[in-house]
């Protein structure tokens, strides 16, 4: 049994603002990496400045994340990090500038270094991260895990290092300026990290307490998602802090055991066809539940409260669809039998036939 969960996390309303000062210890010059636009609209921006004057560090704000960030991006806000002498990182947003922050404060503090770094499994310092997330699905402000798009390989792969924020600052408010879509998508990743981490061969008492507890909250957060209209008046704030909640459980599970098929299967979606990562990973959830243990299957599905997979798959093709080509599905599945690592995540047996119909081919 091992559980690491070094990040310290509050969260709260007002959290940014409300931990200020404990800001202050990390670093001297704070790169801020953040996406496009939204951490501007949602001012979770403006709280970062107004917490960083409030204790006098200096900062340069890296803008203009993309989605999937690729490890070219990241090669570019380190060069911005260390020509201006950060000597720590904040995230600011979803996964995408999250995931990006972990890998810059990494490859930061290993200047010499070259992009092929970040796939070395070697023992390597990274300069402390802060994260501030604004979508509600992946957790990466408690996972030590960097998702990044390789262009060379033409799909999405971690970073070998792990590199968990050192302070985690959640606050739901920043979700209320969201589109229905990216709620429901993030929260559908959430609910993935947490099936895929119940079931998975890494899975123990610890994480499990993690993964089946943040399932029934997600059985209460559920009319929230369901009622949403396209603005997400319905949601209030505490149903927004609630499902950040949500999510940052499911990444302390995953941080435990890692994620599994679904997961596996989705990035080449992501990829070749621009799906979403919460809907692409929703494709494949209800076909990967249906085969597990069945004591593990129903302790699930009940904490959920689904009657049977296919009232869950149902629920995700309701919410958020995944239209993807059957060709692209089995290459996918073709490229996951040659992966021998992640297949091991899996805590029953697999083979081809058995991906094809977790994959519903
Ligand atoms: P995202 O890719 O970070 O962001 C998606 C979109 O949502 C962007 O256009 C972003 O706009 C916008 N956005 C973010 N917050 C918003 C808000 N509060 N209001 C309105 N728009 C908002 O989405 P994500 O699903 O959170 O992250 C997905 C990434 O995380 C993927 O690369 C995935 O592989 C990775 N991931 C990582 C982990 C982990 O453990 N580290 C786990 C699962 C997934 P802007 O660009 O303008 O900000
Ligand atoms: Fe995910």
């Amino acid at each position: 049994m091992k559980f690491y969960m070094p990040t310290r996390l509050y969260c709260e309303k007002n959290c940014v603002s409300n931990h200020a000062k404990e800001i202050a210890g990390y670093g001297t010059h704070a790169l801020i990496v953040t996406g496009k636009s939204s951490s501007r609209k949602n001012h979770s921006l403006d709280d970062v400045i107004s917490a960083l004057d409030t204790c006098s560090t200096s900062y340069t704000i890296y803008e203009g994340v993309e989605e999937n960030p690729s490890v070219e991006t990241v090669m570019d806000a380190t060069c911005k990090g260390i020509e201006c002498g950060a000597d720590l990182v904040i995230g600011i947003g979803g996964g995408s500038a999250l995931d990006a922050a972990k890998a810059v404060a990494l490859m930061m503090k290993n200047p010499k270094k070259g992009w092929e770094f970040l796939y070395e499994q070697v023992e390597a310092q990274a300069y402390p991260v802060i994260a501030v997330p604004t979508t509600c699905g992946t957790g990466s402000e408690v996972t030590g895990v960097s998702v990044l798009t390789r262009h060379d390989l033409r799909t999405k792969i971690s970073m070998k290092h792990k590199v968990f924020p050192d302070l985690a600052l959640v606050d739901g408010r920043y979700l209320l300026s969201a589109p229905r879509k990216i709620i429901v998508n993030t929260s559908i990743d959430a609910l993935a990290h947490l099936i895929e981490s119940a079931v998975n061969t890494k899975a123990d008492y610890y994480s499990l307490l993690n993964a089946i507890g943040g399932i029934s909250l997600f059985r209460n957060a559920r009319a929230y998602i369901d009622d949403m209209d396209e603005n997400a008046r319905s949601l209030d704030e505490d149903a927004a802090l609630m499902l950040m909640e949500i999510s940052a459980i499911a990444g302390i599970a995953i941080a435990q055991t890692g994620t599994s098929i679904p997961h596996a299967l989705s990035y080449m979606l992501t990829y070749e066809a621009g799906i979403p990562h919460g809907p692409a990973v929703g494709r494949f959830l209800a076909g990967f539940l249906e085969h597990a243990d069945s004591i593990r299957k129903k302790e699930i599905l009940d904490a959920a409260g689904f009657e049977s997979t296919k009232s869950l798959g149902e629920f995700i093709n309701r919410l958020a669809p995944a239209d993807a080509d059957t060709e692209l599905v089995e290459r996918a599945v073709k490229g996951l039998l040659s992966n021998e690592a992640k297949l091991k995540t899996c805590p029953y047996h697999i083979d081809e036939e058995k991906l094809s119909l977790i994959a519903g081919l």
